[in-house]
Formats: structure tokens, sequence, C-alpha cells
């Protein structure tokens, strides 16, 4: 069942969202050559934490971190280990929050010191894809209006689209109804209504599109080992549109 929020409920959401949110722009600053990815994830709790707020995924289907981060061919799901960031990486984080029994959810995809124009390709139309994914979360519209415009972007431009891993409803769950394809013929799905919150959230490979659980059982990798990039936001369906509520308090 798709849930409509209430304006309260969603300043509910958007408070661990921005929480969330914060946390990306904390790390940003410090996704640099050398750092641990256990360093990161626990920068990130201790953070969470000192907000009231609680890590969403910490413990989510047993999952042990903070922050799922996924390196280079790492698509999604990555556990932070003890392994360092080095030049030229490019590192998907992925963070969730609850707080007062709401939840927001993130991710954004960084560059590790210079990193090749392929690779900056990749992470402009990834995060160009969510944007206009975005402009279609509006009343009236379906849910498959939000893949169709990711996915007439980025396969021009010969990226491949992730299948296996979508999008979804939030809110009083991490995860909840509907389930939000970054592909699709428009028109199909649900239709969006005023109140509807969503995490929007294109995986877009520079190589093929498939994708396999690593033996880990959490991480999902490409298959032929080129690079993949992730880019999501929390959003409210709002009168008029959509409106962000994991959005960057940095400028640019
Ligand atoms: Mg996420
Ligand atoms: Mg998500």
């Amino acid at each position: 069942m798709v849930r409509v929020r209430t304006r309260r409920e969603i300043e509910l959401i958007a408070e661990s969202a921005q929480i969330v949110a914060d946390t990306l722009d904390m790390l940003s600053t410090k996704v640099t050559s050398g750092v641990s990815l256990l360093e990161l994830d626990a920068q990130a709790e201790e953070f969470i934490r000192s907000r009231n707020a609680r890590p969403a995924f910490k413990g989510y289907m047993g999952f042990p971190a903070t922050l799922c981060i996924s390196v280079d061919d790492e698509v999604v799901h990555g556990i932070p280990s003890n392994s360092k960031l080095s030049e030229g990486q490019i590192v998907g984080i992925d963070c969730g929050a609850e707080k007062n029994g709401y939840y927001g959810d993130s991710a954004r995809t960084f560059a590790v010191g210079n990193i090749s124009d392929n690779n900056r390709d990749l992470m402009l139309t990834t995060e160009k894809a969510l944007a206009l994914g975005i402009e279609q979360a509006k009343p009236g519209n379906h849910v498959s209006d939000i893949g169709h415009a990711i996915q007439s972007f980025v396969e021009p431009k010969g990226f491949s689209i992730v299948r296996e891993l979508v999008g979804h409803g939030i809110g009083t769950q991490l995860h909840e109804d509907p389930q939000v394809p970054n592909y699709g013929v428009p028109g199909m799905g649900g239709e969006l209504k005023e109140g509807m919150c969503l995490a929007i959230e294109p995986m877009i490979n520079c190589g093929r599109k498939e994708v396999y659980t690593a033996e880990d059982g959490w991480t999902i990798k490409t298959k032929d080992g080129y690079n993949s990039a992730h880019f999501e936001h929390t959003i409210a369906i709002r009168e008029n549109g959509a409106e962000i509520l994991s959005r960057s308090q940095l400028n640019g």
C-alpha cells in the first residue's frame, strides 16, 4: 500500500532526511586518498547519533554498518572495511537515518582526488538523471514517468541502468511501496499523489547493466567490472511538484 503522509509526518521525514544530507555534507570533505572506509563509517555513526537519530541501515536485515560504501565497480550495498580510498576512485556513499520513527535515505557518489573524464561523466549523468526523475514526481503523474525520464536521459549517453535494484516509498519504514524503477515506459504504475514520500535512486553503470552479489552476501558489483555511480534523494510530492528533503546545505 502506498501511504499518503500528513504535513506533520512529512516534517518528521524531512528532519531525518536532513540529518542524512548533513551527514553526507560532513563526509564530503573526508572522502580523500588514504582514509579508511571504517573511519568514514564511524564518523557518520557518531554524527547521526549526535543529532539524536539512529543509523537506519545498521542492523537492517543484518547489515553491519551505518553506511553502504561502494567503490568503483561496486554498485551499492558495499560493507565498510579497513581498506583505504585511493586517488582516482569514485565512491558511492548511501546513508539512512531514523528519528522519531521516521526515515530519511540519501546517497551521493564522490570523487577521490582527480578522476578520469569517463568517471566524471558517469557521476554527472547519474546526478542529472536523479534530478530529471525528481521533476516527474508530481501529482497526476505515474510511478513509471520517473523511470522513463531517467532512462531517456541515461541510455542515449551509452551508460546502462541497473534493473535489479529500484527506488522506493519511505516514511515509517526504510523501504515502503511503491517500487520506483529507474527505467520504463511512461504512464504506468500507480498514480502519484500529494503527500507521497519517495526515495529515488538511479544506479548507473559505465558498461553493461548486469550485476551480481559478491561473496559477502551484500555488495552488488557490475559483472563486467566497469564502474557504477549512485545518487539518491528522499522527496515529498507536494501540490506543485517534488520537494527534495535530503538537500545538501553546501554551495554548488
Ligand atoms: Mg539509500
Ligand atoms: Mg534507498
